[in-house]
């Protein structure tokens, strides 16, 4: 078993064998505040690609490997066990960093999609939140496309998914219903906006940052457990085929970091951050959503 001691924080990373995920395991190897006393996992659902990873970080003592296929529930229970046997069963930080775009427009990848970032996240979370120590945290990776797509949906919708009395079976039925609506070409029919750039993955991302305010309100008070979304920009990864223009996933990172390493008491619990700022769970800002849309618009006719 890893020797922890009271000060070491164990964190959780899932996806980061590239990416944004990567960059923030780096980032926490090098933070002067953190330093060695923090155990790392650093989730990969493939173990070659965790272990080339892991090198490229020059195999620090602190850093383990930790394969964990965040879409499937037996990979989860299997990476919950080896925290209770190598770890002492404790976790303080859990990152949700794992996500996809869809690859096409097919119903097949636009449930996919849905099982990584909205299921597979809640599953992990009803894993792993039980392990998580006395102001321990989560951080879901969401992104600002969730309140840019909620921004055009439907009055109804935006009123289902921001309710402060949503419950996760209503969430999994909005979630249900847009994907037999997606099925059956009908999704304008139920609110949604059929022509919205990567709306499945919109859709995932709205129903992240629906789940983390549920879950702050279901663990807060007894646990005192914090549970944050946050968008880590637009950045340059293999998600967007490194878009031009974007930024670098180093600054996606820091966005990341600033829930984690925040006291809770100057965050919302619940909230979706980026860059350091709470951010509305519907995007106001018109402009912004039409150069979302115009600018998405461009880089998938691109492709
Ligand atoms: P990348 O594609 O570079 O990395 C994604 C990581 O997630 C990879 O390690 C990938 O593993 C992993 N992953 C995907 N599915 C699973 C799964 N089922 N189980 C475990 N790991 C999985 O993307 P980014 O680094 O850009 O994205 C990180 C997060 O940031 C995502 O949640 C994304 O939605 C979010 N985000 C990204 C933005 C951007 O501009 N890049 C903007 C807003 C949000 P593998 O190598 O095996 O495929």
């Amino acid at each position: 078993m890893a020797s922890t001691n009271q000060q070491q924080r164990i964190i959780l990373i899932t996806g980061a064998n590239k990416g944004i995920g990567f960059e923030v395991v780096k980032k926490l190897i090098e933070q002067p505040s953190s330093n060695s006393k923090d155990i790392l996992l650093l989730g990969s659902r493939d173990i070659k690609r965790g272990e080339d990873a892991l090198k490229q970080l020059g195999s620090p003592p602190n850093v383990h490997l930790l394969q964990l296929d965040t879409s499937s529930k037996e990979s989860i229970a299997t990476a919950t066990n080896e925290i209770k046997q190598k770890y002492g069963g404790h976790l303080d930080v859990i990152i949700n960093n794992a996500g996809i775009v869809p690859r096409d427009n097919t119903i097949q990848a636009a449930r996919e999609t849905q099982v990584t970032n909205y299921y597979g996240v809640k599953m992990l979370n009803e894993h792993l939140i039980p392990l998580l120590r006395e102001h321990g945290r989560v951080v879901n990776v969401a992104s600002s496309i969730g309140p840019m797509a909620l921004h055009c949906f439907s009055k109804d919708l935006q009123e289902k998914y921001t309710s402060e009395t949503l419950t996760k079976g209503q969430l999994d039925l909005l979630v249900e219903e847009f994907l037999s609506a997606y099925e059956s070409n009908n999704v304008e029919k139920i609110g949604y906006r059929p022509d919205l750039p990567y709306l499945a993955y919109g859709v995932s991302k709205v129903a992240l940052i629906a789940l983390t305010r549920i879950e702050a309100r279901q663990y807060s008070g007894a646990q005192n457990i914090f549970i944050y979304s946050v968008c880590p920009g637009y950045c340059a990864t293999d998600l967007n085929n490194k878009a031009a223009g974007a930024r670098p996933a180093a600054l996606g990172a820091d966005s990341i970091l600033y829930v984690v390493d925040t006291p809770n008491h100057e965050l919302e619990n619940g909230g979706f951050y980026l860059d350091g700022k709470k951010e509305p769970q519907i995007c106001m800002d018109e402009a912004k959503v039409q150069f979302f849309i115009q600018t998405s618009k461009k880089h998938l006719e691109s492709k």
